[in-house]
């Protein structure tokens, strides 16, 4: 664990999850509030770091959520328990949080679907599926006190917080923004050193298309005066709008790559991924096969590509 005041009352709380380390921030202005718990067997280490804050779990007031994985509100059932005040989330995360086992299994077969389809190797689907799980049940259902919408803001005695929806990593992820400090609170949706994770949907009814979403929701959050970007992983980002102008380039550069990279023959997404990204381990393979995935999603949807189906696998052309 490791404490920073980053502001005066204004402090993060970093947690190795055993994967990666996650930040929990602690605003203590007036109204004790937090941004996410860490998962469920990290708890101790968010009790030291608010214990060193001056504070403890039965002084908050308000516990906000910035979306529903196990890195970020695993802890929620046995954070909300101890708290003084009310935990919160964005009204549509509602039902994920409070249905968490049956949401983790489905992502799960969904997931094994996508990869499937996606060409990746029987055996690396198999190790990838089983870490999903495994660190997946770093995360319980828990049960919201209530919830809020996007576009909401809240009053912290001295400060405040609006709630702003920037769906991309999922579809119902929201960042904090502290307008009176120009900070916004991110979760997974911006990041300094890593891409946000765009979860594959595969569901043929859903017509979500994660890049869409993301790309809408990095125009929106570049519309605001924000002079410092809190993530949920990793240091803060100085320059969010130079930062935000960097991914919207890289990410048409992406593209771009992936037209030249099927331009002579059709190629499934594990081996587009594979001539961008060479061989790397399971656990990035299965982050960098999604970004893969969203850019086709959304050179399907502009006709630019064509899908073809070889013996359950997805084949891609230029369209
Ligand atoms: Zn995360």
């Amino acid at each position: 664990m490791a404490l920073k005041e980053i502001r005066p009352g204004l402090f993060r709380i970093t947690i190795n999850t055993g994967l990666f380390p996650s930040n929990i921030y602690l605003i203590d202005r007036g109204v004790p509030t937090l941004i996410d718990t860490g998962p469920n067997h990290t708890v101790s280490a968010l009790n030291e770091g608010l214990a060193q804050a001056g504070r403890c779990l039965s002084e908050i007031q308000r516990l906000f959520l910035t979306h529903i994985h196990w890195d970020h509100v695993g802890a929620a059932k046995a954070v909300a328990a101890d708290l003084r005040g009310e935990m919160v989330c964005l009204s549509a995360a509602r039902h994920i949080l409070t249905d968490y086992e049956a949401d983790l299994a489905r992502l799960v077969q969904t997931r094994g679907i996508f990869l499937d389809r996606a060409g990746v190797p029987k055996k690396i689907v198999r190790t990838i599926l089983a870490d999903l799980d495994h660190y997946g049940r770093f995360g319980q259902s828990a049960m919201p006190h209530g919830v809020f919408e996007s576009g909401q803001t809240f009053s912290l005695g001295q400060a405040s917080l609006s709630a702003i929806a920037t769906p991309g990593h999922t579809p119902q992820c929201v960042s904090f923004y502290a307008k009176e400090d120009g900070i916004l609170f991110s979760g997974d949706f911006l990041m300094r050193h890593f891409s946000t994770y765009l979860t594959p949907h595969i569901s043929e009814e859903n017509a979500y298309l994660p890049l869409n979403a993301y790309e809408e929701s990095l125009r929106r959050v570049q519309q605001l005066p924000i002079r410092l970007v809190l993530p949920g992983h990793g240091p803060a980002i100085q320059d969010p709008h130079g930062r935000i102008s960097k991914i919207q380039r890289s990410m048409k550069a992406y593209r771009e790559t992936i037209l030249r990279i099927i331009a002579q023959e059709p190629k499934s997404q594990f081996q587009i991924h594979s001539a961008l990204n060479g061989t790397v381990n399971h656990w990035s393979l299965s982050f960098s096969i999604a970004d893969v995935a969203a850019h086709l999603g959304v050179l399907l949807a502009e006709k630019k590509v064509h899908r073809q189906d070889r013996n359950g696998v997805d084949f891609f052309s230029l369209g």
